[in-house]
């Protein structure tokens, strides 16, 4: 039997609520599937910080080499600079093992209303690709002065010529591989005009190799306009980290709810693990409270285990999950009354009736 090694680090907030919804649904399935997991739990994340001063350890990388995927939850915590929690656990496993592709599918699912009127799900359907390795979150600057009036503090956006090129040869890759391969290009090449200019170049660079894609530009500041007024003008989208950072953000409320938004963070050289999470965060007013909404993990794992070539059982669960929104067992963010456990568990009851193949 084909077994998969898998990391789970749940981390903060609402993460074990949704990774335990996640890893309960994954077992039913995988049972059907003909495959195993073998998950490995790692308590990492803002309570370790407390209790040791670091939110993983120092070989924590080399502990997760060996997994075939990481399925992470949230950091942060009310109590502890978000910093100091992102930069300590999830940006340095993203950073750390080069996983420069942050892929953020967002669609309407069945049962769920856009807050945008008339909007349905043949209006929105895209596929978000964030560059996850360089940008504005490069993690270059630095202070000087500190508490002077004269303190001055530095965050410089790096941009290569092998970064951008590496995500636009992705980006144009997937929209190829969609029915409407289309790409925009998101940048702020009139303001930015050093890094964002070379963006702009080596998109057009890139084009000349995916000749089935047409594609288009927009600007940053332009493209929160059109995805609230012209949707179905989308298909795929890339731009830089920041720049995606926020657009995605918008893009799951414009689906219905962060809750539901599932991202992959990719390493398409299969070098390192690639990690999946659901795009929220630790969501501290609902912590503890039992109404999280785990699609978004659950969404996330169909992203993981079509990684970890299980196309069918990640379109099993994906059927699974849409059968359970358009049911209407949905949690409060989406204006239902279910928990989180009845959630999960009328997903577990679709999984184990999907028709599947040993
Ligand atoms: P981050 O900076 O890590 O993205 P944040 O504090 O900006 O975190 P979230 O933690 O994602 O944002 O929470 C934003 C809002 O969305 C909160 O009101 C939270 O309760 C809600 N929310 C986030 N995730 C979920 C979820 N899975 N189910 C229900 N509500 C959620």
């Amino acid at each position: 039997m084909r077994t998969h090694r898998i990391a789970a680090i749940p981390a903060d907030g609402i993460g074990p609520e949704v990774i335990d919804a996640g890893l309960e649904v994954l077992d039913a399935l995988a049972g059907r599937a003909g495959f195993a997991l073998d998950v490995t739990r790692y308590d990492w994340g803002s309570a370790r910080y407390r209790r040791l001063g670091t939110m993983m350890p120092q070989d924590g990388l080399a502990q997760l080499r060996s997994a075939d995927a990481i399925y992470f939850g949230a950091v942060g915590a009310p109590d502890i600079a978000d910093h100091i929690t992102l930069w300590g656990l999830r940006l340095a496993i993203a950073q750390g093992f080069d996983q420069y592709a942050n892929v953020r599918p967002t669609r309407i699912l069945p049962g769920i209303t856009s807050p945008l009127s008339g909007v349905t799900a043949a209006d929105l359907d895209w596929l978000i690709l964030r560059e996850n390795s360089e940008g504005e979150y490069a993690g270059q600057g630095g202070r000087s002065h500190r508490g002077l009036p004269e303190e001055v503090a530095t965050e410089v956006a790096i941009f290569t010529r092998a970064g951008i090129a590496r995500i636009m040869r992705y980006a144009f890759a997937e929209a190829a591989r969609r029915p409407r391969r289309h790409l925009t290009v998101v940048t702020k090449s009139n303001a930015q005009r050093y890094g964002l200019v070379l963006w702009d170049e080596i998109a057009a660079e890139v084009a000349d190799a995916f000749p089935s894609v047409t594609w288009d530009k927009e600007l940053v500041d332009a493209m929160t306009v059109r995805m609230v007024r012209r949707p179905a003008s989308l298909d795929t989208v890339v731009a830089t980290n920041l720049h995606a950072d926020i657009l995605t953000d918008l893009a799951a409320a414009l689906a219905g709810s962060i809750g539901i938004a599932p991202t992959a963070n990719i390493d398409p050289e299969r070098r390192f693990p690639s990690m999946f999470e659901p795009i929220h965060g630790a969501a501290f007013d609902i912590t503890g409270k039992g109404i999280a909404n785990p699609v978004g993990a659950l969404w996330t794992a169909t992203l993981m285990l079509e990684h970890l070539g299980e196309a069918a059982a990640a379109a099993a669960l994906m059927a699974a999950v849409e059968q359970v929104c358009a049911a209407g067992i949905t949690t409060p963010d989406l204006g239902g009354r279910a928990t989180t456990r009845e959630v999960t568990r009328a997903v577990v009851a679709a999984v184990r009736g999907a028709n599947l193949p040993d």
